[in-house]
């Protein structure tokens, strides 16, 4: 846990040093003021206010010369003003002390979500797909809330309190030895026993809370499948089986928060009581050794704020616990190693690559499984149009996707006009390459939004033109603001053929020269797909061009295909030599009679 602690503290909390630094500054006077200022009012600064002159004067006048000379109302008017400056100094300072914990505690939520959603953008696409969604983002948000939550609760009590408790101690100590009664020391015993609750349900807090984190990230993930397959869900009837997982994980969510409470608010009546028995304990000691009242009163306070202090800073102790639940939640996302990284010196690529690509050697295996790729040797000149067929899982989409190094080959290379992918930035390959997809993935904003995401900064006139191109006008003019129309989530609003040709519009003012359309009209039904077929072929032209058909249909234009199978290249050529040569393709092709 203090592992944890420290090198979370290193990275997040040393940036802030200023703020700690006011930080514990605010909380030094705070916890003085209230640790040594009131055991001492009430020693030295009560008996003045009630001294009569008669008797033996206090012992601050003692001590002070310029008192003994000073007027009584005088006197009496400096010890009544000490005690609400004492109060202001200490107000001053605790606010100070809540609002800088506070800001710094903000900060460094924002410092720790940015960090976390920062790595998640690196993370190998395959651990993503790994993870559940829901989960991901109740870490990303929730988690990273809670550790705020919790120190901007605590951070106050982590730095004023065990400050409080030495200074109070301190002044125990001393108002025991100078009263002559050191065994009443005993009384500080009972400080052992106090901290025993702290200690012992420490690890169960832990563990409890990072349980009930888990079971949040469960509850976020059922809500959130639940929320995108509603149709399926109604279709086939699953509101039962939906709502009982919702239930589970909600249940599972209240046992842990409920022990957690139990274990959190067990501590502070079992040290309440602790702090009791002391007291009572020194009242019968003070009593027996004969002790004068303000003496005993100015202890009594000393070790109530010693006692007091430690119960706030324990309690502050197992909050800090209950964060680290959340804490071991992102630390994990945190920790996950991203394999895939940009070369330490990247070679520079040319603003706008010819286009070849080769693939030599090369061998490929997800998460050193079997290979699903095998030892392949294609060169695939500038401008190529290519057409990847093949069976379901030959391989084909795996191909494509080691282009833009979403996964790194395990032998061998993938080279863009002979430069390695791995020796240049990733910003600058991806800048290379478009991809259409199956689902075009819209985001939420207007449809221009939408497009110019292919290249930031595309001005009006390069938007218009992509969006003719892929004939995203067309349907433009049944919209309420043209081009402007806001799109919901996904690009709800819109068909999936209109969705594609926004994400073929979006390819189109990206204008690279690499393009991967990879069953980019596989969801459409076939009057669609004709008809975006134009454009794609169009988008096509001039490019270096990888079709991952799922219809034969897509390849009228392609100058060459690439035959898959069991993760190698079974046949290469014209569809023609093809159709004669590789009984795979003839088989694939007749089965489909299309063309
Ligand atoms: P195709 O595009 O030809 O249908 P894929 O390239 O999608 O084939 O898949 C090739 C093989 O790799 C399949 O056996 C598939 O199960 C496996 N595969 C695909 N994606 C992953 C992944 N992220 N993790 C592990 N195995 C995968």
């Amino acid at each position: 846990m203090m592992k944890r602690v420290l090198s979370f503290a290193k990275r997040f909390l040393m940036p802030h040093f200023r703020w700690l630094l006011i930080t514990f500054i605010t909380g030094l006077i705070t916890a003085a003021a209230s640790g040594l200022a009131v055991p001492f009012m009430v020693k030295y600064v009560f008996p003045v206010v009630f001294y009569n002159g008669e008797g033996a004067q206090p012992l601050l006048m003692q001590y002070v010369p310029a008192f003994r000379e000073m007027e009584h109302a005088t006197l009496l008017l400096l010890a009544c003003a000490s005690m609400p400056l004492v109060f202001a100094i200490r107000g001053v300072a605790m606010w100070a002390n809540h609002v800088v914990v506070n800001i710094l505690g903000l900060r460094i939520l924002e410092s720790l979500r940015t960090t976390v959603f920062h790595h998640v953008q690196q993370l190998p696409i395959a651990y993503l797909e790994g993870q559940t969604k829901g989960d991901l983002v109740s870490r990303i948000v929730a988690d990273s809330s809670n550790v705020q939550h919790v120190l901007s609760h605590v951070a106050n009590d982590l730095v004023k309190q065990p400050i409080t408790c030495v200074c109070a101690f301190s002044a125990s100590m001393y108002l025991l030895f100078s009263t002559g009664s050191p065994e009443m020391a005993i009384a500080l015993l009972f400080i052992g026993l106090a901290a025993w609750p702290i200690v012992s349900f420490g690890k169960r807090i832990a563990q409890r809370a990072k349980n009930a984190q888990s079971e949040l990230g469960e509850l976020n993930t059922v809500v959130q499948q639940n929320l995108e397959t509603q149709r399926e869900i109604r279709a086939y009837a699953l509101e039962e089986r939906e709502i009982a997982d919702f239930a589970s994980a909600s249940v599972g969510y209240k046992r842990n928060m409920a022990k957690l409470v139990k274990y959190q608010r067990l501590i502070i009546p079992i040290m309440e009581t602790v702090t009791a028995l002391a007291l009572s304990f020194l009242l019968i000691s003070g009593k027996n050794s004969g002790m004068g009242e303000e003496d005993f009163m100015a202890l009594a306070l000393a070790m109530f704020f010693t006692f007091d202090s430690m119960k706030k800073a324990g309690q502050a102790f197992n909050r800090l616990n209950e964060a680290q639940g959340s804490l071991t939640r992102l630390e994990d996302i945190l920790a996950e190693p991203n394999p895939i990284e940009d070369p330490e010196n990247p070679l520079p690529m040319p603003a706008k690559v010819k286009g070849e690509l080769d693939f030599r050697n090369l061998t490929f295996a997800y998460d050193a499984g079997k290979p699903v790729l095998k030892d392949i040797n294609v060169h695939i000149p500038a401008g190529q149009i290519v057409g990847l067929v093949g069976p379901s899982g030959a391989g084909k989409t795996t191909f494509a996707s080691l282009i833009p190094r979403f996964y790194d080959a395990t032998q061998g290379s993938v080279c863009v006009d002979g430069i390695d992918v791995r020796d240049v930035t990733m910003h600058d390959l991806r800048e290379q390459l478009s991809i259409v997809g199956q689902q075009a993935l819209l985001f939420s904003g207007t449809i221009r939004e939408n497009i110019a995401l292919g290249k930031p900064g595309a001005t009006d006139a390069q938007i218009q033109a992509a969006a003719d191109a892929a004939r995203v006008s067309v349907f433009l003019d049944n919209q309420p603001q043209g081009i402007d129309t806001q799109l919901g989530q996904g690009g709800s609003g819109l068909s999936g053929g209109q969705r594609q040709r926004v994400a073929i519009a979006r390819a189109f003012v990206k204008d690279a020269p690499l393009l991967i359309l990879d069953e980019a009209t596989a969801s459409l039904d076939a009057e669609s797909e004709r008809e975006i077929q134009q454009e794609l072929d169009q988008l096509a032209q001039g490019r270096t061009t990888l079709i991952v058909a799922h219809r034969f249909s897509t390849l009228r234009h392609a100058h060459r295909i690439l035959v898959f199978e069991h993760g190698r290249i079974v046949g290469d050529g014209p569809h023609e030599t093809l159709y004669a040569t590789c009984p795979l393709y003839k088989e694939l092709f007749d089965r489909q009679g299309a063309v």
